[in-house]
C-alpha cells in the first residue's frame, strides 16, 4: 500500500487535490479496514469533504494487537543504545518533514498553521529525541542493608536491586487539540522502554499519524513495533481498551470517557493512565508585572483557539487592577480575528467542527441566561468577514465573560473553545478558594512578584502543574498529569519510563 510521506508522492502538498482514503498501519504495512468501512473527514476550517478515515473495528484492533505481541520479543530484546538511535532518527525525520506534517494538522485541526510549524510538530520531534536521551540515563534503583539493619534480617546483610523490564503491548489513545505532539508523548517513552504500540489517533485528526507511520518506517523501526488503527472512540478505541493483551492503556482526552476507560481497565486489572479534562485558574496578583500578566493570559485564554486542556479558562484577577486588566485583556482579544488556517499570518483559526462550534455557542448562551456578561465575542465570525475558502467553516470569536456565580455551570465545566471567564478576589484566601472551587485539578498559573506569595500559593492550589509568571512552559523531563477528575498518573520523564515498565525487586543476601 502507499505511504503518505513515501518516495513516490514527495511532492504532494496538503491539504491534497482531491479527497485521500487513509490507511491503518500494521506489521509496517498501511491497509485497509477488514469492514471496508470509512468517516468522512472534514476539514474545520472549510467544512469540505477532504479524505476517508477508516471506520476500524474489532478484527483491525485484533489484528494490530497480534503484529504488536510479535514484535515485542525482539523489540523488547534490542539494546536500549539501538532503540535510542532510532527513535533519535525518527526525530530528526519529524524535523525534516516538518512544513508537511504542519499543513496536515492545521487542516485537520483548523490550528493555524504557524502553530503547528512553530509548536505542534517541532515538539513531536523533541519528543522523541527527549526519550532517545531519558532511555540512556535511566537507573535502577538500589538498597544496600547492614546486618541486623532490616526487620526480620538480623543476621543476613546483602542488598536489593530493581530490574525495570517493558511490560508487553501497550495501547496508547489520543485527542485532537494537539494530535501527533499528544500521540508521541505517549509513544516516544513506550516504545524506548521496549514495549510495542497499538495507537488510536482521534478520528477527527488521523493524517499526520498515518505520515508518521512512513517516517518511522523511513527510521528503520522493526515492523509491528509501531501500529496504527484508525476509528471512532466507542468502536476502535474500545476494543483496543478491552484487548486481553494489552496490559497497558494510555489515554489523554476528556473525562467522561477517562471514567469509562478506568473503569473497564480496572475490571481487568490493567495499568492506566489517565491525561483528562481542565479548568485551569490563571490568577494576578497586584504586585504582578502586569503588561506579561495581560499577554500571558490572552495566549493561554485563546491559544489554539482555547482548545488546549492546559489553557487558563478561569481567570482570577485582584479587584485593586481587575478593571483595567480586563480591558486590556478584552484588546487583546478583539485584535485577534478569526483567519484561513493554512494562511501564515493567521493567529487565530477555526474551532476542530460545527459540532464543537455549536457547543462552545451553546455554554456561552447558557452563561448569558446565568448573568453573564459578554465583553466581547459571544459569537460566531461573521462568514462575509473571512476568506471565500473559509466561509463554511466553524470560527468563533474570542469570548470574555464576567459576572458569574463562582458555582455556576459554566464556571464549573469544561468548555474547550475561546472563552475566559472572569472573577475577583480580595484576599489570597479567596484567591485560593476560587482557584480549588472546581472538581478539576490539571494546571495552574500564578503572576505575582512576591516570592513567598508565589511559593504559598503554588502549595496551596490544588493541580498537577503550577506555572509562576509564565505559561506552558514544558520540560520534558518533569512531572505531567493532573489530580481531581483531571486524571490519574503523571507522563514525561522518569514517570513516563516507571509507567511503560515493570519492577522487579531483586534480594541478595550475602
Ligand atoms: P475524547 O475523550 O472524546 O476522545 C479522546 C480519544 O479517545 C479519541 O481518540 C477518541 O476516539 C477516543 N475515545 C472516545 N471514546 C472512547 C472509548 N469509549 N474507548 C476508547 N477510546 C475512546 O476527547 P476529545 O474530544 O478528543 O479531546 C478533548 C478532551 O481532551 C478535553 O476534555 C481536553 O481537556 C482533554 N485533553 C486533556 C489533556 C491532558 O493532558 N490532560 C490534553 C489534551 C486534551
Amino acid at each position: 500500500m502507499r505511504g503518505l510521506l513515501s518516495s513516490h508522492r514527495r511532492e504532494q502538498t496538503y491539504p491534497p487535490p482531491v479527497p485521500e482514503k487513509l490507511t491503518n498501519f500494521i506489521s509496517g504495512k498501511h491497509v485497509p479496514p477488514v469492514n471496508g468501512n470509512y468517516l468522512d473527514l472534514i476539514e474545520p476550517g472549510t467544512g469540505l469533504k477532504v479524505a476517508d478515515v477508516p471506520d476500524s473495528a474489532v478484527a483491525d484492533v485484533n489484528a494490530a494487537v497480534a503484529a504488536a505481541q510479535a514484535a515485542f520479543p525482539a523489540w523488547s530484546a534490542t539494546p536500549a543504545l539501538e532503540r535510542s538511535r532510532i527513535l533519535s532518527r525518527i526525530g530528526a525525520l519529524l524535523e525534516a518533514n516538518k512544513d508537511k506534517l504542519a499543513a496536515a494538522e492545521s487542516r485537520d485541526t483548523g490550528k493555524p498553521i504557524s502553530l503547528a510549524r512553530e509548536v505542534d510538530i517541532p515538539r513531536t520531534a523533541t519528543n522523541f529525541n527527549a526519550f532517545a536521551g531519558i532511555i540512556l540515563n535511566t537507573s535502577s534503583d538500589f538498597h544496600a542493608f547492614d546486618r541486623g539493619g532490616v526487620p526480620g534480617a538480623m543476621d543476613t546483610e546483602g542488598f536489593n536491586y530493581t530490574l525495570r523490564k517493558p511490560r508487553g503491548v501497550a495501547g496508547l489513545i489520543a485527542p485532537w487539540n494537539l494530535p501527533l505532539y499528544l500521540l508521541t508523548w505517549k509513544i516516544a517513552p513506550a516504545l524506548a522502554t521496549g514495549n510495542t504500540a497499538v495507537c488510536k489517533p482521534s478520528e477527527v485528526t488521523p493524517t499526520t499519524a498515518s505520515m508518521l507511520a512512513d517516517l518511522c518506517n523511513e527510521a528503520g523501526l522493526p515492523a509491528g513495533v509501531l501500529n496504527i488503527v484508525h476509528g471512532r472512540g466507542q468502536t476502535a478505541g474500545g476494543a483496543l481498551v478491552t484487548h486481553p493483551d494489552v496490559p497497558t492503556i494510555s489515554f489523554t482526552g476528556s473525562t467522561a470517557v477517562g471514567r469509562w476507560i478506568g473503569k473497564e481497565c480496572g475490571d481487568r486489572l490493567k495499568r492506566v493512565s489517565l491525561e483528562l479534562g481542565g479548568k485551569n485558574p490563571f490568577v494576578v496578583f497586584a504586585d504582578a508585572d502586569l503588561d506579561k500578566a495581560v499577554t500571558t493570559a490572552a495566549r493561554a485564554a485563546f491559544s489554539n483557539q482555547g482548545q488546549i486542556c492546559l489553557c487558563g479558562s478561569r481567570l482570577l484577577l485582584h479587584e485593586s487592577i481587575a478593571d483595567k486588566f480586563t480591558a486590556d485583556l478584552v484588546a487583546r482579544a478583539k485584535a485577534l480575528t478569526p483567519g484561513d488556517p493554512s494562511d501564515p499570518a493567521t493567529r487565530f483559526g477555526a474551532l476542530t467542527g460545527a459540532a464543537h462550534l455549536q457547543k462552545v455557542d451553546g455554554m456561552v448562551r447558557q452563561a448569558c441566561e446565568l448573568g453573564g456578561r459578554v465583553l466581547c465575542g459571544g459569537a460566531k465570525a461573521d462568514p462575509a468577514l473571512l476568506p471565500a475558502r473559509c466561509k463554511g467553516g466553524s470560527y468563533y470569536l474570542p469570548t470574555v465573560i464576567e459576572g458569574l456565580d463562582p458555582t455556576c455551570a459554566i464556571e464549573q465545566e469544561e468548555i474547550f473553545g475561546p472563552v475566559v471567564t472572569i472573577q475577583r478576589f480580595k484576599t489570597d484566601d479567596e484567591a485560593v478558594k476560587l482557584a480549588n472551587g472546581t472538581c478539576y485539578g490539571l494546571a495552574s498559573t500564578i503572576f505575582t512578584r512576591d516570592l513567598n506569595r508565589a511559593h504559598a500559593m503554588a502549595a496551596r492550589i490544588e493541580s498537577g502543574l503550577v506555572w509562576v509568571n509564565c505559561w506552558m512552559v514544558r520540560d520534558l523531563r518533569t512531572p505531567f498529569g493532573g489530580m481531581k477528575q483531571s486524571g490519574v498518573g503523571r507522563e514525561g520523564g522518569q514517570d513516563a519510563i516507571k509507567f511503560f515498565t515493570e519492577p522487579k525487586n531483586v534480594c541478595i543476601g550475602l
